[in-house]
């Protein structure tokens, strides 16, 4: 029974944990598949962004391999530069995406301007491009930092290339500025959720563009940010999570490094916000099986109230079998009991020497009888009284238990003032020693009896014995003990005699 509660515990125990893990493993694993699924999405965002970037930036560079072409082929005069701008204003309209296309002498003074609000005697020679083409003979396009306009106070990107004179001496810069607004623009019309961000940067980590647009961000520096500081060393392309150290926000980011141009595009998102519907799917879950654990636990507990209640019947129902055995068994031994004496009584007298006499059939062995008899016992009750002769046969009875000493050896009262002895295993020298020791005890008990010859209070003892097939009528040798015993009283009393079992 006990075993049962601890295999419902055990049931209990490995229902509960496998639904916890079970439950635990899902939940896990969908947190890694929606946190994947967004790194996938970011990388898609990446791979469409950086491909609308470089075409933008392949778009002016064109452009600008054009009119350099030209400045370099026809010169810089006012009448050259006349029909370059018309050119422009020609072309202009076909890249929505140009902000402006400004043409720079080798002073960096504005020769031509796209743009009709163009401040009069401008100079750029402080700009980091012109800088750059100035000191640099190098003829590819350069990507400058982000910049506010002079002609209109735009945030723009400009993307430039220099232009020689006939001598291959630097003879000034053409450059076309991108509205940072075009890039907000369509950034915005992506869905990176409350935390998330789109960047555009130079791959030494200069931002050109982020969205959602902060002002204090614009030319920034982000070389130390883990994306240029550790991933981007070893790898183009690519995912990572950790916390901005702009505002504190964990995000994920997708990473990816254009093949030919010096441009990073980043998409990050919020990681909390794109936890949002799986933690909700898993308090969901949790919620469920929290409520089935609660159920099972419960049934548990009634089911093992339930068995131990029924231990509780069945140990009350195995003390009270008990004390019904008990009770038998007392039952039986007094049944087996002379009430006066408390000798063995004539019941247990007879199956003893029945169960004896066939022991001894089996084994060959003796088996001896005593019949004691008290000599003269109606006179001591006639002078004494029949509660003495109750008291003397008790003290009879005691002495006789005294001189038996082993245990297969059995006194029991037979009948009124005569008592046997049964003496497995036991001849008629060894039954007479232990008549002798009843006679010499009685003599020395010296229980007073005025009315006998004796003074006091003997016996007669009638001696049988038998041995193995003897044994076949037991008739005969309770017979021959009271032959005996016949005999005891006739040679005179206090005495023994013994009679061969025939
Ligand atoms: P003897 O055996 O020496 O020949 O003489 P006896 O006086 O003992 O003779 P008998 O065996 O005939 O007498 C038995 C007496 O024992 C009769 C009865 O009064 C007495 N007696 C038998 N059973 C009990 C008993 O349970 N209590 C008492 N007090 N006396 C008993
Ligand atoms: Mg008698
Ligand atoms: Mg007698």
């Amino acid at each position: 029974m006990k075993r049962d509660i601890h295999l419902v515990i055990l049931l209990l125990l490995v229902i509960g944990c496998s639904l916890a893990s079970l439950t635990l493993w899902k939940v896990v694993a969908s947190r890694d598949r929606v946190l994947e699924e967004a790194d996938v999405h970011g990388l898609n965002l990446t791979q469409a962004l950086a491909t609308y970037s470089e075409g933008i930036v392949r778009q002016s560079s064109l452009l600008l391999l054009g009119l350099v072409e030209r400045l370099e082929t026809e010169g810089s005069g006012p009448a050259q530069i006349q029909r370059l701008s018309t050119l422009v204003s020609r072309q202009q309209p076909l890249m929505p995406q140009l902000s402006g296309v400004t043409i720079y002498d080798n002073q960096g003074r504005w020769l031509m301007s796209s743009n009709p609000m163009a401040p009069a005697g401008a100079n750029s020679s402080d700009r980091a491009y012109f800088i750059h083409h100035r000191d640099s003979p190098a003829r590819e396009p350069f990507i400058g930092p982000p910049i506010r306009s002079r002609s209109n106070q735009e945030w723009v990107i400009t993307i430039s290339r220099r232009f020689n004179d006939v001598h291959g001496a630097f003879a000034g810069v053409v450059a076309v500025t991108l509205g940072v607004e075009n890039f907000l623009r369509l950034f915005g019309k992506i869905d990176v959720g409350q935390e998330g961000a789109i960047g555009l940067s130079y791959t030494d980590g200069t931002l050109l563009v982020r969205y959602p647009f902060r002002e204090q961000d614009m030319g920034r520096n982000f070389s130390q940010s883990p994306i240029f500081a550790k991933y981007l060393v070893d790898q183009s392309v690519g995912t990572a999570s950790f916390t901005s150290s702009l505002d504190g926000v964990e995000r994920l980011y997708a990473f990816r490094k254009s093949d030919k141009l010096p441009l990073v595009t980043t998409v990050a998102l919020g990681k909390h916000e794109a936890l949002v519907g799986w933690r909700q799917e898993a308090m969901l879950s949790i919620g469920v099986v929290t409520s089935l654990l609660g159920l099972i636990g419960i049934i548990g507990w009634l089911l093992i109230l339930h068995i131990r209640r029924r231990i509780n019947v069945e140990s009350e129902l195995l003390v009270t079998q008990q004390q019904l055995l008990s009770s038998n068994r007392q039952l039986e031994m007094l049944a087996m009991k002379d009430a006066l004496t408390g000798l063995a009584n004539r019941r247990c007298f007879d199956e003893t020497l029945a169960i004896e006499a066939r022991r001894a059939q089996r084994n060959g062995l003796s088996l001896a009888l005593l019949m004691i008899d008290i000599d003269y016992f109606k006179l001591y009750n006639d002078s004494l009284g029949h509660v003495a002769g109750d008291a003397c046969l008790q003290k009879v009875g005691k002495v006789l238990e005294e001189c038996i000493r082993r245990p297969s050896d059995l006194v029991a009262r037979y009948g009124g003032e005569e008592m046997v002895v049964v003496m497995p295993n036991t001849d008629s020298a060894g039954a007479a020693v232990v008549a002798r020791r009843i006679q010499d005890r009685l003599s020395q008990e010296n229980i007073p009896h005025q009315t006998s010859p004796w003074g006091r209070v003997s016996v007669s003892i009638g001696i049988a014995t038998a041995t193995g097939s003897e044994l076949d009528q037991l008739q005969g040798l309770i017979e021959a003990a009271d032959q005996a015993l016949y005999n005891a009283k006739s040679a005179g009393r206090n005495r023994t005699a013994s009679q061969y079992c025939a």
